[in-house]
């Protein structure tokens, strides 16, 4: 793909002239903001390196070096020397959770636990506190790093809670470990029938383990009483001081419904939130009828937010063996993984968002959750014309798009489809990636640059609070391909990285794009709003180690600081 396809209408001449007359006019007044002495890295492929930036009224001004920028300085401009700092464009996480984000700050955070003693250390303290009976509800556990990795049972969680139900989320979110009381409460025994596209785990008794996978969570779920309003607010801000500190500018939101749409209007028309958020409405169903009903929205709050997309989820994840398989996983014969996805309802939702002009993007991990998608996303497109279409070329995304059968991958393209790919998700995952997929398979998992290579947009994001969501993690994943401490192995296809310039691309201009943003974010370019990420180290030349050691000094948004490092 080609940068810049705004300018692209405009013959060169033209342009040539109307940077003249914009670069004069605005040069007669001093910029708001100006960074200058310091290394700009801007993702346009004309002028990819700069010196220094101006900024007036939200948007960048002026692109070059210290010299030409000085005349951009007047008394009310607010200097910033940066010698020492590196400049990018914002970055954006274009797939997070983000009121998961700030609730993962409020929750029991079972992240990082190394053992299942260590585990149940933490869950049994948090029991101490609570009151007899009340729920204890936890998330981020995951047992692939635990010897041996096997799921934790409900007898594990009896043994430390015998009066409190517990409810504890695995890392994906796709499956989750609850005690006996809470399977009681319920009313899961070991012949209850799970809902369509989950599974209750049994023992060699026929009982439940108390592991509930995909959409079998719902059926405890239900029971745990909602963070109440004050809390659901207080999630939020805390997301977006979070991620301002880390020097994300945009988060791409993965779910939710119009209550949560509410909640953060308000907050933005109250000041409390900063960052930009792109907020997708959970399908199918009526939350997400009501967008297609009302079209996709304008930006709002200073284009701090705006809602267009439904997210959908095509099947589970694979390290719960939930990622819908095309033949059966290579450590458990007889399972294929899940469908969660009604597909006739999909077919239905999408030819409708396409007429109206609302874009689509579905979660598919496994092989067959992919080709399904991609096979509903053709059906869809086919029955609707691109006339019939209030978006000619709707931009789609595949959220994740793990596994892919090779045959599969050139659809992407022919489709016009959006890769939203999470680079931490490969590093974490190849560990127990090939005793799920066995080797034959792994070709067409997390193929950053097979996807890029045939033209397609790779999206790079987070997935947090499934992983960390750390900018500096997610780059050195792309471009290191290897486990924080550099580890590797078989299967782990490191032909699959990308380069320093596709990985800054996959967290600015990508992002951007499917975000039909980029004729005003994604790249540092006149005209465009001043979005930057202030980074202390040369994320595009430093050895890979010191990538992970690279923090955040400045977060600007539309020219305003919003975070700065003490
Ligand atoms: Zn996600």
């Amino acid at each position: 793909m080609t940068q810049n396809r705004d300018s692209r209408s405009l013959r060169p001449g033209r342009l040539g002239l109307l940077a003249v007359l914009v670069a004069t006019s605005l040069a007669a007044q001093p910029a708001d903001l100006v960074l200058r002495h310091t290394t700009v890295y801007t993702v346009n492929e004309r002028q990819p390196m700069a010196q220094a930036v101006a900024v007036q009224a939200g948007r960048i001004v002026f692109v070059g070096n210290d010299a030409g920028v000085a005349p951009f300085i007047g008394p009310g401009t607010k200097v910033l020397d940066l010698a020492g700092s590196f400049v990018y464009p914002g970055f954006v996480d274009a797939h997070a959770h983000f009121p998961a984000i700030g609730e993962r700050e409020m929750v029991l955070n079972l992240e990082g636990t190394r053992t299942k003693a260590d585990f149940l250390a933490k869950v049994e303290s948090a029991v101490k506190t609570a009151k007899p009976g009340a729920w204890v509800t936890g998330r981020g556990w995951i047992e692939t790093f635990w010897s041996p990795p096997v799921f934790p049972s409900r007898q594990d969680l009896d043994a430390i809670a015998p009066n409190n139900p517990i409810l504890l989320e695995r890392a994906d979110g796709h499956a989750a470990i609850a005690n006996s009381i809470a399977l009681r409460r319920a009313g899961i025994t070991g012949s209850t029938k799970a809902p369509a596209g989950g599974a209750i785990n049994l023992d060699a008794a026929g009982e439940p383990t108390g592991m509930l996978i995909d959409h079998a969570q719902g059926l405890v779920e239900v029971l745990v009483p909602p963070p109440d309003e004050a809390a659901a607010e207080r999630a939020l801000q805390l997301a977006d001081q979070r991620e301002l500190s880390l020097g994300w500018t945009q988060v791409q939101d993965m779910h939710g419904d119009w209550t949560e749409v509410a909640r953060m209007r308000k907050l933005y028309a109250e000041g409390k939130l900063h960052i930009r958020l792109l907020k997708a409405i959970t399908g199918p169903g009526p939350e997400a009828d009501r967008l297609i009903a009302q079209g996709p929205g304008s930006p709002e709050f200073n284009d701090r937010f705006q809602v267009r997309g439904i997210k959908l989820v095509m099947d589970g994840a694979l390290g719960s063996r939930g990622a819908a398989l095309l033949a059966p996983y290579s450590d458990d014969p007889g399972n294929t993984g899940l469908i969660t996805l009604e597909p006739a309802a999909a077919l239905d939702l999408m030819k409708r968002a396409l007429r109206a002009g609302v874009q689509v993007q579905a979660h598919a991990i496994g092989d067959r959750g992919n080709r399904s998608l991609l096979e509903l996303y053709a059906a869809a497109m086919a029955a609707v014309p691109r006339a019939e279409r209030k978006i000619a070329d709707p931009r789609w995304r595949v959220e994740h798009a793990q596994i892919v059968a090779p045959v599969d991958f050139p659809k992407f393209k022919t489709l016009g489809l959006i890769a939203s790919m999470q680079p931490s998700h490969a590093i974490g995952d190849l560990f127990f990636a090939p005793s799920r997929l066995g080797q034959d398979r792994l070709p067409g998992a997390y193929a950053w640059q097979t996807l890029l290579s045939l033209g397609v947009p790779l999206a790079g994001g987070s997935d947090a609070p499934v992983e960390r969501g750390e900018p500096n993690i997610e780059f050195y994943a792309a471009v290191a391909r290897t486990a924080i401490d550099g580890r590797s192995g078989p299967g782990w296809h490191p032909e699959e990285k990308v380069t320093r310039a596709q990985a800054l691309k996959m967290f600015t201009w990508f992002p951007a794009y499917a975000a039909f943003e980029e004729d005003r974010h994604g790249s540092i370019e006149t005209g465009k709003a001043a979005d930057f990420s202030v980074f202390d180290q040369d994320l595009m030349t430093i050895p890979e180690a010191d990538i992970l050691k690279t923090r955040n000094r400045y977060t600007i948004i539309g020219g305003n600081i919003v975070y700065q490092a003490k």
